[in-house]
């Protein structure tokens, strides 16, 4: 059962679905808080994603996704980011961890391909810093960020699971002040 509270003006929408223990994104949600400075709440947007499946690739067009989830955004919420656990491909790529509406209101994020080649020492707390880096990342696009040269800022383009691994939980000098500029403009 979720509790379904109205978004407050300016709130970060989270949407989870899939096969998630329950809570299991809190720590993520609270450094999204964080570094966007805004609150963030959790509001089912999506439940079923049938109409986004692909037969032939047995995957999920995270494009289509995108455009739902963002018809169904709360008209206060500043951002909403689907977390889901199928896997996405957008058509030229094999998969992508993510997606963003350029500038717009939606970005999503799958865990499908984020699960792979954890050491089994600290499965959860690598996975959730994987969750969280791609979830900063793809947010950064709905800011206008664009994809960065600099390996260890948030907003470098990840091929693989070492990638996402290797950068840091944070924006470059650049990007940040890109970021605050962004979030300015948002408040005023
Ligand atoms: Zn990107
Ligand atoms: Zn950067």
């Amino acid at each position: 059962m979720h509790n379904l509270i109205a978004p407050s003006d300016h709130s970060l929408v989270i949407s989870v679905n899939g096969d998630f223990k329950p809570g299991l994104f809190e720590s993520v949600r609270y450094k999204i808080s964080r570094v966007f400075r805004c609150p963030t709440i959790e509001v089912p947007l999506l439940q079923d994603l049938d109409f986004a499946f692909d037969q032939g690739r047995k995957q999920y067009h995270s494009t289509l996704i995108l455009e739902e989830l963002a018809k169904r955004a709360p008209a206060s919420a500043i951002k909403v980011l689907a977390i889901t656990d199928v896997d996405l491909f957008i058509p030229v790529l094999t998969y992508v961890y993510g997606e963003a509406q350029l500038n717009g209101k939606a970005c999503i994020i799958s865990t499908f391909r984020l699960k792979e080649g954890l050491s089994p020492m600290h499965t959860q707390d690598a996975f959730l810093a994987r969750v969280f880096k791609e979830a900063f990342h793809e947010l950064g696009h709905t800011f206008n960020l664009l994809h960065c040269p600099d390996h260890a800022c948030i907003m470098h383009y990840c091929r693989s699971e070492q990638d996402v691994d290797r950068k840091s939980e944070q924006l470059c000098r650049y990007c940040g002040v890109f970021l605050e500029d962004a979030l300015k403009r948002v408040r005023s």
